[in-house]
């Protein structure tokens, strides 16, 4: 559903780079950020240009953008197929080999941290919303600031409450219904679904299915005020895993956390929606 190459982070260098900005013109040529990627998108310059003179003080949106450590480039998706059922495929990570992980976020009714749109946008992080339509409903200009940024919002249900074991009915009013109100506010249909609690069950993935989902997605590490919590063994990230993180008060540190261990592991963080869908859904 993305029609945009993959995201890329474009880190940033603190100090070095901070210089090299106080000596930018308008229109001039220099940029401070540390290109590992291609070509950037067309971008302005970030907003705020901390002193020259003055690091930025920890806890300021300045500082989290100078912690995103440096990635290698992405590599061109080779989106993952999917089987053509009445079911949508469930997922707890990408199956893929290519070294990417990707940033999803949850919920969006708790709390939005005020400077989460703007580290997502001059860091360059690719995050996938799985929103429960009524924070997405009350807090619309949030979410779309991070849209903007080349966020995706995907389909977390309209109550946040546990389907598996209830009736197919049930399951499709609130897959559906969460589903059309986030394509009335945000313009694109759905195309992922998770369920709360990451509760399913068989009925999950047909109405999910019959609501525009293409996948269902789990999760293989969550992250939690500042530390990552593995799910697997490994005590890694692994290619293809996927991080689960909420609509917390400590959001910024958490994504920090995660862009950290993706790159602790060797890996750059992708939008989910490159490494999975090439088609649009079909009902
Ligand atoms: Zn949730």
């Amino acid at each position: 559903m993305s029609a945009t190459p993959a995201r890329r982070i474009l880190a940033v260098v603190p100090v070095l780079a901070l210089l090299a900005l106080s000596a930018c013109t308008a229109g001039g040529t220099i940029h401070a950020r540390q290109i590992t990627a291609k070509q950037p998108t067309p971008s302005a310059p970030p907003s705020t240009s901390p002193s020259p003179t003055v690091k930025p003080t920890p806890g300021s949106l300045d500082w989290y953008v100078s912690q995103v450590p440096t990635f290698p480039e992405a590599p061109p998706p080779q989106p993952v197929p999917l089987p053509a059922t009445g079911a949508a495929q469930f997922w707890h990570r990408l199956p893929t080999d290519q070294k990417v992980a990707f940033i999803t976020i949850d919920d969006g009714g708790l709390a939005r941290p005020p400077a989460v749109p703007d580290f997502i946008e001059r860091a360059h992080i690719p995050v996938t919303m799985f929103l429960n339509s009524p924070a997405a409903r009350e807090h619309t200009d949030y979410f779309r600031r991070i849209v903007a940024a080349g966020g995706v919002v995907e389909n977390h249900t309209i109550t946040h409450t546990s389907l598996s074991g209830r009736s197919y009915d049930y399951q499709k009013r609130e897959i559906c219904g969460a589903a059309d109100t986030l394509e009335t506010l945000f313009g694109t249909r759905a195309t992922l679904f998770r369920p709360p609690f990451g509760n399913h069950d068989a009925t999950t993935l047909r109405a999910a299915h019959d609501c525009g989902a293409k996948a269902v997605f789990h999760w293989t590490e969550t992250v939690h005020e500042g530390k990552v919590r593995y799910q697997t063994p490994e005590k890694v990230v692994r290619p293809g895993d996927v991080l689960l993180m909420h609509f917390r008060p400590a959001l910024m540190d958490d994504l920090l956390a995660a862009l950290k261990a993706i790159h602790r592991a060797g890996l750059t963080p992708a939008l989910l929606e490159d490494y999975v869908l090439t088609e649009a859904p079909t009902t």
